[in-house]
């Protein structure tokens, strides 16, 4: 542990693997998470078996890893640690059906704490309820460990009837890599609304509106719509990878003085703290999980007509045409150089 952190932060040296060498893992869903946990779980030495319903998919990829696979429901009663790797939105319905499959002193885990924090998911308290949530996508978790290394994760406690929860969570998030890296303790409640708003106001919401908005406000003063494009969307991802590198230091000390000092003087015009502050009180007084969870009860109609506008906007048009101009690695997912 290291106290150079506002939390405690933990690493493999602090970490006893036998608190799950002798369990059983049942890792419920094989999407971006699901595989990854799975295997470097498996690769690890720890007894795992997915989850998934006999008319999934994703039971051929299972078979091909080589890992056994049965119903969720089966899966839950012969393991130890539950680990809900499927949708967010479906979460609770796989919950329902696995349910009686909790013993007394098992654990539930999750990777994100929408579920929980917002009572969609109330577990009996004689089981620990823990979190380990790698910030990254699947494919990371299972590509930095095949390479000896990990990406960080969180920890969290919700309910812990054994008293062995923490240390039970910190040997697999060890399992899966995530300690080589650094396991951070939080909340349910702080991971979950922060990542709620993070995705909002900043990451997907915040930076999809910004480039739009920035985009029309080009075409509407009669700029070729390929220029708005270049200059609002694609050259984001280069600012973007400097920041991730180097922080915005790393940023502005890479753009031209001219960049800079407009974007110093500039930039804050174009953002709105009252409408995040009321993003946050959203996210935080339930009425966005509430909004979320009456939508897809209702089969998403709002999301079906808001994915429609989005894919109707003339950036998405302008930029299908203009990525064809460039040559993609198949790899990265990144232009090649
Ligand atoms: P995903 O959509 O990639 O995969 C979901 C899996 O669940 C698929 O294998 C699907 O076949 C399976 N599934 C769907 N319905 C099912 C059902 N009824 N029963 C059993 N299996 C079912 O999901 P994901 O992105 O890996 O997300 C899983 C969890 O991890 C979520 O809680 C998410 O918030 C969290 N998380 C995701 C990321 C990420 O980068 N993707 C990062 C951190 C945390
Ligand atoms: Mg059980």
């Amino acid at each position: 542990m290291t106290d150079k952190f506002t939390t405690p932060v933990h690493y493999d040296d602090d970490i006893d693997a036998t608190n799950i060498e002798d369990k059983t893992v049942a890792v419920l869903g094989y999407g971006s998470q699901g595989h990854a946990h799975a295997q470097n779980l498996d690769d690890s030495g720890v007894d795992v078996v997915v989850g998934l319903p006999k008319s999934s998919s994703s039971r051929q990829a299972v078979e091909a890893d080589g890992l056994p696979v049965a119903t969720p429901r089966n899966a839950a009663s012969d393991a130890d640690i539950v680990v809900m790797l499927v949708p967010d939105t479906v979460q609770p319905d796989v919950y329902e059906d696995i349910e009686p499959a909790l013993d007394a002193g098992d654990t539930l885990q999750f990777a994100h704490g929408f579920n929980i924090h917002y009572g969609q998911i109330e577990p009996p308290e004689d089981v620990d309820v823990t979190m380990i949530a790698p910030k990254s996508p699947g494919h990371l978790v299972r590509r930095t460990y095949k390479r000896g290394e990990g990406t960080p994760g969180l920890l969290a406690i919700y309910q812990d009837a054994t008293g062995e929860a923490q240390q039970e969570a910190l040997a697999y998030a060890q399992a899966i890599g995530c300690a080589r890296a650094g396991v951070i303790e939080t909340t349910f409640r702080e991971e979950t609304e922060t990542d709620i708003f993070g995705e909002q106001a900043v990451l997907c919401g915040g930076v999809t509106d910004l480039v739009k908005a920035g985009f029309e406000t080009l075409v509407d003063a009669g700029y070729a719509p390929e220029m708005a494009y270049f200059e609002c969307l694609n050259e984001l991802k280069l600012i973007v990878d400097l920041m991730y590198e180097g922080g915005h230091m790393g940023m502005w000390n890479s753009v031209s003085d001219t960049a800079e000092y407009g974007g110093l003087t500039r930039g804050e015009e174009v953002i709105n703290r009252e409408g995040m502050d009321e993003i946050l009180e959203g996210v935080q007084n339930g009425e966005f999980a509430r909004e979320w969870i009456n939508e897809n009860q209702a089969n998403r109609p709002a999301y079906r007509q808001y994915r429609q506008a989005e894919q109707n906007h003339q950036v998405e048009e302008v930029g299908a045409r203009l990525r064809e101009l460039f040559a993609w690695d198949e790899e990265s997912g990144e232009t090649a150089d």
